[in-house]
């Protein structure tokens, strides 16, 4: 079930950033929707009006509707769900909640983002722990078969991004989710960028923990980020800490954790941003993730073969499957120049660093590169204009 023309037309309607700018800079902040930016807003005024927690008290049902929302959207429970104010947070909640003892090996992948990768190496540090990475496929992707190799009794967590921020690729989550279950071993998957741009069910993955962020693909308000942790596991899992929403002070010395995953949360929060992230997940649900996903392949795939055809542009997307994220170099010209360059033309693109994903990025010997990404509300039009750019940039020279 293809977007039609005319729905793409109604969704940028919708869209005011879509008048403004050449929004190609999704991976980093897509743009809002009107509905988000008129539930954020009209709570921000809701509180100027009524009081802060009056007015949490007086939408006290639509934010319980961002638990069902999100469910809904992950195919999972809604006290598996906690709300944060980012996707790190979300994933350090889940990992620091982990515990590892000096030998316990970790398993992640080659295109690891920095703050994961920071986590493990602080862990490895403290607990005397092995954080080893499992090779890649012959086209980029996590070897599943490397994967399975690797796997002893002294594995104690397998953490892979679904798709990293530096490029098309995107990781078989749900192979990954298949060894990992019958080895008995938890799963966490960073889903910040594929959360909102692919269905992502979390049944059908196989996952025990996934993180995810509000701002990028599901369009949602920044500050905002969800954890999904599997119920068999909650009870397993001490946050690393607590307070008084997370738990409660039963007795003068003792306490007691909440029983779902909003033992992940704290009690204060963004509570205008919860409100936009909820009506960004039924939003996105609305759309269709299957509809959404489509659309983001068919542009990708028209942006990197129009790409391709500059002589002087190289394509540095690699994978079997190719997401909405196009990174790429263009000779001669830094990717901030590019980048600055773009931005006085209203196009909005970004810079991955080699420290982002530092494993990938140094095997592949790159450092900076361009990285466009698009959202379905993006259009062949636009893609021609970015091109044109391009080549624009090169004549200048
Ligand atoms: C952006 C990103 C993150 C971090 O998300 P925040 O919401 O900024 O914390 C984590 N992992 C990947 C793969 C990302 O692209």
């Amino acid at each position: 079930m293809q977007l039609s023309d005319q729905a793409v037309q109604r969704l940028r309607q919708e869209t005011p950033g879509c008048s403004h700018v050449l929004h190609f800079n999704n991976a980093g902040a897509a743009l809002m929707s009107q509905p988000v930016i008129d539930a954020t807003i009209g709570h921000i005024q809701r509180e100027a009006r009524m009081g802060g927690y009056e007015a949490a008290a007086a939408q006290h049902t639509q934010l319980e509707q961002l638990y069902t929302n999100a469910a809904s959207l992950l195919n999972c429970q809604p006290q598996e769900i906690a709300f944060v104010e980012n996707a790190t947070r979300a994933w350090d909640m889940a990992f620091y909640s982990l515990r590892f003892a000096p030998g316990d090996r970790i398993l992640t992948a080659e295109a690891e983002y920095a703050s994961n990768f920071i986590a493990y190496l602080q862990v490895a540090r403290q607990a005397g722990v092995r954080v080893e990475v499992i090779p890649s496929d012959a086209h980029g992707q996590v070897s599943v078969a490397a994967l399975e190799h690797m796997l002893d009794q002294h594995v104690k967590l397998i953490a892979i991004t679904h798709i990293p921020t530096n490029g098309g690729l995107v990781n078989p989550a749900a192979a990954i989710g298949q060894v990992a279950r019958a080895a008995g071993v938890p799963f966490l998957l960073d889903a910040c960028q594929s959360v909102g741009q692919l269905p992502v069910d979390v049944q059908a993955i196989g996952c025990d923990m996934l993180s995810t962020t509000g701002r990028k693909f599901l369009r949602g308000p920044r500050g905002t980020g969800l954890l999904y942790v599997r119920e068999q596991l909650i009870s397993q899992l001490e946050p690393p800490f607590l307070d008084l929403h997370a738990a409660s002070w039963t007795a003068p010395d003792s306490y007691t954790i909440r029983d779902d995953a909003r033992r992940f949360e704290n009690w204060e929060s963004n509570v205008a941003g919860r409100i936009g992230l909820s009506v960004a997940l039924g939003y996105a649900q609305a759309v269709g993730l299957a509809a959404i996903w489509e659309r983001i392949q068919l542009l990708a795939q028209a942006l990197r073969s129009r790409l391709a055809d500059i002589p002087q542009v190289s394509l540095h997307d690699i994978g079997r499957e190719l997401c909405g994220i196009v990174t790429f170099s263009v000779a001669g010209f830094t990717a901030a120049e590019v980048k600055e360059f773009f931005a006085r033309h209203q196009i909005n693109v970004t810079v991955s660093d080699r420290a982002s994903t530092r494993l990938d990025m140094e095997s592949r010997q790159l450092h900076d590169i361009v990285r466009a990404s698009v959202h379905y509300y993006n259009t062949l039009a636009e893609i021609e204009q970015v091109c044109g750019r391009i080549e624009d940039l090169l004549r200048s020279r």
